[in-house]
């Protein structure tokens, strides 16, 4: 029997399935502990310091007790302190960023998703470099600066060189005054040689979904191609991270085995990177299973309402303070609105499922035949971030901190330090100033620059004010773009 150690590169040692068990039999021995959730509950809370704010986070023990309390009172408080963290640490902004899915070739099995090499009926495509510009040019053009690339897994179609190619086609376009500022990638799980080559073409965050940690679920639910090997898809992280690449992100597909073993799970993979690298994952993503063609959500018995979605979205927020939180269109504008006040801090939006969904098509029209999965929320951009600002959120299109070499321990240290609203406010206000000015409907821009208006006076420093003040001046009176501090 595997020995749980959070610092073993064995995956059966980090993610331990009798430490899961305990976890979840504990948590459910002490869901009614008030005193206990109590101290949870105060541990998890932000604390002012003369800087900023720090925050202990939760171990995946005691987050799992809050997971287990059915409360009332306590989830309320639960919601509230989620929300108090997001304030502390990322402010009102909301990042934003657009899928970009570059090939629907794979030649896995998973059960769980059209991709998979026994899905016949699903046209396979895979983008050309000169499609891959005009997908990019679609996509400045609405307002983009921030993609995530996703493709299936086939070492014959899109080899680690095809996706380089890629990375390299989307950071040389520059339409107007658009260009792509990041690119985080979600590809299968590869050898450290390949994460140093992504590493090497300026990537941004790797993104991997482990989809479930419950090894029996996982060899099932993946039942042929390399995805089938779950050590090589749970140790990728801790591969990535030897080829140079300080963000990650993690994410399980909730709704394929019980929310309270993903949950454990996802946390003590947090705690081992932590443990191993010193710094915990850059980002979490909560995706939920979605109807897509040939597959059928329901034949998945593990579906979660969305109260019990919220709650896991809040006990993440309180367990890993510092880790940005991602929703995709995967949820719609309700459950997306609920969970913004509950540690969300990343939201894709205008999104398209398909290849080549983006070039060639008004912003109503949608293609489906190559779509990974059914959009929820269908609204165009503009649409996403005037509604986020109507609702108090900063739609922020700020890529600065890993152009300035601030990722991994660096990004954590600026989260703590305080400087926040020196640093990530003004350039969340002067990348929102580029997109009205470049690409929002009147509506949005009278929103906007009420909003930045306002938003100025919060920032601390007289100094970083006045330049952010006279950059938003230059933006809307000239072509000059990309100002960062
Ligand atoms: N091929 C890479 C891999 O295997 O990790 C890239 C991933 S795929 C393009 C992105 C993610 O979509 C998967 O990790 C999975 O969690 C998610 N996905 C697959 N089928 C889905 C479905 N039916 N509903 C929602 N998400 C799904």
């Amino acid at each position: 029997m595997a020995i749980y150690d959070p610092k073993s590169l064995k995956a059966e040692e980090f993610i331990n399935h009798e430490e899961i068990l305990d976890t979840i039999k504990y948590a459910e021995e002490n869901k009614n502990n008030i005193e206990l959730i109590d101290r949870i509950l105060d541990k998890a809370r932000p604390q002012k310091t003369e800087t900023g704010y720090v925050c202990k986070g939760l171990s995946h023990r005691e987050a799992s007790v809050l997971l287990a309390c059915e409360i009332p009172e306590k989830i309320e408080e639960i919601y509230k302190i989620a929300n108090e963290i997001k304030l502390a640490f990322y402010g009102n902004r909301i990042v934003i960023f657009a899928p970009l899915y570059l090939s629907n070739y794979c030649v896995n099995g998973c059960v769980y998703c059209p991709y998979h090499i026994k899905n016949k009926c699903i046209p396979r495509k895979k983008l050309t470099q000169e499609e891959v510009k005009a997908e990019v040019i679609a996509l400045q053009d609405m307002g983009h600066k921030r993609l995530a690339i996703e493709a299936g897994e086939d070492p014959k179609n899109n080899p680690i060189e095809y996706i380089l190619d890629c990375i390299k086609t989307i950071y040389s376009v520059h339409h107007k005054n658009g260009d792509i500022r990041r690119v985080n990638v979600n590809i299968a799980a590869t050898t450290v040689e390949n994460y140093r080559k992504l590493k090497d073409a300026g990537i941004g965050t790797y993104i991997l979904f482990q989809e479930t940690y419950h090894k029996e679920s996982y060899l099932e639910l993946h039942p042929t191609g390399p995805k089938h090997d779950y050590a090589y898809h749970t140790e990728a992280m801790d591969r990535a991270m030897q080829g140079g690449i300080d963000d990650v992100g993690l994410g399980v597909l909730f709704g394929l085995e019980l929310y309270k073993y993903e949950f454990a799970g996802l946390l003590m993979h947090a705690e081992h990177l932590e443990a191993v690298h010193g710094v915990g994952p850059h980002t979490i993503s909560v995706p939920r299973l979605k109807r897509a063609d040939d597959i059928d959500p329901s034949q998945f018995d593990n579906g979660i309402d969305d109260d019990t979605f919220a709650k896991i979205t809040a006990c993440i927020r309180l367990a890993v303070p510092y880790t940005g939180m991602i929703i995709s269109t995967r949820e719609n504008e309700q459950v997306r609105s609920r969970l913004l006040h509950l540690g969300i801090s990343q939201v894709s939006g205008g999104s398209r499922t398909s290849v080549g969904g983006y070039a060639g098509y008004s912003a109503d029209e949608r293609p489906h035949d190559t779509e990974q999965f059914d959009v929820s929320d269908q609204r165009s951009l503009d649409e996403v971030v005037r509604w986020l600002m109507e609702n108090g959120h900063i739609p922020s299109f700020c890529t600065a901190c890993y152009r300035e070499g601030r990722t991994g321990d660096r990004f954590m240290s600026l989260c703590k330090s305080g400087q926040i609203l020196n640093c990530c406010h003004p350039n969340a206000l002067m990348t929102l100033t580029e997109y009205l000015v470049d690409y929002a409907s009147p509506e949005t821009k009278e929103v906007g620059y009420r909003m930045i208006e306002k938003e100025l006076e919060k920032i601390p420093k007289e100094k970083v004010k006045g330049i952010a003040k006279e950059n938003i001046i230059a933006i809307k009176n000239s072509n000059r773009r990309d100002f960062r501090f």
